[in-house]
């Protein structure tokens, strides 16, 4: 677990992504977070806070709340901690240029006794405490597809059959961010970003309706300037 990797993949003097470096233990539950990244592709970035760190993989995708889906998840450089409440614009022309929304977030907890050692034999059961994400899951490993990059495991990430399971497409039916409420064409819009880049990723009805009626634009809830949301509660 380390964040070298994601420091050496950019600038902060560009990105307002956080450097992070708060790595001390935690005794509370253990953070879960999925970004909503709407980058060179479109994507959600799941994250399990371990050991100081956000575990972190890339579901084009996005997860699936139906047991018989099996989500590709590529897995990426370990995360800061404080990354679980970003959400902003990342410079175009810096690593993971575009719209970051928190698109779901809460705690999670292992179903299995050693976490170190179900993510060592490619197996991680695990339950989910968000608004959007709930009940029980699996990421397993796979074996690397041919012509995929060699240098990042892959996984499948998986909903186990239980009550939080259903063949709801949560990806269109909850669009927006559970940190402000805003789509992704808001964040962008908000933040200097590309709004019509942004607007792709958001399902075209709500895009519709803002246009229809622009006053539906929903504004950050905070007052501060910064895209940075440490300082706010819950
Ligand atoms: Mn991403």
């Amino acid at each position: 677990m380390s964040l070298q990797e994601y420091r050496r993949r950019r600038r902060f003097a560009v990105t307002p992504e956080p450097r992070g470096g708060k790595t001390r233990a935690r005794t509370r539950a253990c953070a879960f977070v999925v970004h909503k990244h709407r980058a060179s592709q479109l994507h959600y970035d799941f994250r399990l806070e371990w050991k100081g760190v956000l575990l972190s993989w890339a579901v084009p995708k996005g997860p699936s709340l139906d047991p018989s889906v099996k989500r590709f998840a590529v897995q990426t450089e370990d995360h800061p901690i404080e990354y679980a409440r970003f959400e902003g614009v990342i410079p175009e022309g810096e690593y993971g240029g575009g719209t970051v929304m928190v698109w779901d977030a809460g705690t999670w907890t292992p179903e299995v006794p050693d976490v170190d050692a179900a993510l060592r034999k490619g197996e991680l059961k695990c339950t989910l405490h968000g608004k959007k994400l709930r009940g029980s899951w699996v990421l397993v490993r796979t074996r690397a597809r041919p012509g995929t990059r060699s240098d990042r495991p892959t996984w499948l990430l998986i909903k186990h059959r239980d009550a939080a399971a259903s063949t709801e497409d949560i990806v269109t039916t909850a669009p927006r961010s559970v940190l402000s409420g805003r789509l992704l064409a808001e964040i962008a819009w908000q933040e200097g970003g590309n709004v019509e880049k942004a607007a792709g990723g958001d399902p075209a009805a709500e895009i519709e309706k803002l246009i229809a009626n622009p006053k539906l634009v929903r504004r950050r809830r905070t007052r501060k300037p910064s895209v940075w949301h440490s300082n706010r509660a819950g």
